[in-house]
């Protein structure tokens, strides 16, 4: 199109450039997914094969893309955040959204097989994208925070909703008891009723997981000798932690600061 009597076209395009030095997140969120949940079968309150298919997922992003750092996600949401410096796609938020988000889907369907290799997957799943500018690490933290509380919220109402569920209250009776209710009720609620430690429940559940990068170093041949001739890589692991927005945790991965 360039130099064409078209090129006047170009400057309809929306200006979206995130500044420097705003730190860039893409949020996805799975759309409609209870009924995508219904739809396969996934165990309630939680499929921990779905969480871990969504965690792979974010895997393939970050090691796909080296300027997204860290993934914190739960349920069917992931939040990605893009180094600091990045200068990938020249910052645009629409073509960093869009790029992410079908990357991710593609990978969360093509994964599909691998955690449910008996069920077939009927519906397309989609996820919808924002972009989150965060002024500063501050303000990352503070968002990391936020959806980590969620993520904790979240749980601890499902928890205690299908618990109620399963011993035969009615899912309408069920939201009535947990109407208005704050967290130290429903902890309760779960250990006289059901006689559950809410502290017990498997760490995916109640903080998250992340997706960091790590340095590893792969063998890549032998040498005559036998000695192995190594190669230094960065890997995209799952990790949980309780609390992601502390300085403990950020110092315990590089790839967040540096
Ligand atoms: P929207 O399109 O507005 O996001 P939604 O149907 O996706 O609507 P959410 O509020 O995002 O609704 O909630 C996600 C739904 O997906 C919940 O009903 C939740 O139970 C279900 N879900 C997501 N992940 C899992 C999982 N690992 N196991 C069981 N259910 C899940
Ligand atoms: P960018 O990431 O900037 O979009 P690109 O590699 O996708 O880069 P495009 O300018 O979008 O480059 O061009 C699309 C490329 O895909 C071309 O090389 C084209 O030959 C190839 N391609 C797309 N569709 C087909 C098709 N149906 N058959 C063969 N080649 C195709
Ligand atoms: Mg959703
Ligand atoms: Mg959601
Ligand atoms: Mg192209």
């Amino acid at each position: 199109m360039a130099n064409s009597k078209y090129e006047y076209v170009k400057r309809f395009e929306v200006e979206d450039e995130v500044m420097y030095p705003n730190i860039i997140v893409v949020q996805i969120a799975g759309r409609n997914f209870h009924r995508f949940s219904e739809e396969h079968g996934f165990e309630k309150p939680n499929d921990e094969k779905a969480l871990n298919l969504m965690n792979a997922s974010a895997t393939k992003v970050l090691e796909n893309f080296s300027d997204v750092v860290f993934g914190y996600g739960f349920s069917d949401e992931y939040s990605f955040v893009l180094k600091k410096e990045t200068t990938f796609y020249q910052r645009r938020a629409s073509k960093i959204l869009s790029i992410i988000v079908s990357f991710f889907t593609s990978a969360y369907a093509t994964k599909w097989k691998e955690f449910f290799p008996l069920k077939e997957l009927n519906l397309s799943p989609s996820f919808r994208s924002r972009i989150i500018c965060c002024a500063s690490m501050e303000v990352l933290q503070a968002y990391l925070a936020w959806r980590q509380s969620e993520c904790h919220l979240n749980n601890q109402y499902n928890t205690c909703l299908w618990k109620l569920i399963f011993s035969g209250t009615s899912e309408k009776e069920a939201k009535e008891i947990l109407k208005g209710t704050q967290k130290q009720e429903k902890n309760e609620l779960l250990f006289r009723q059901f006689g559950i430690n809410y502290k017990d429940l498997p760490q995916i559940l109640r903080q998250g997981s992340c997706a960091v990068k790590i340095k590893v170093e792969d063998i890549v041949k032998y040498r005559e000798n036998g000695a192995p001739v190594k190669r230094p890589r960065k890997k995209a692991v799952i990790v949980h932690s309780e609390n992601i927005a502390t300085k403990g945790f950020w110092n315990n991965y590089s790839c967040l600061t540096e």
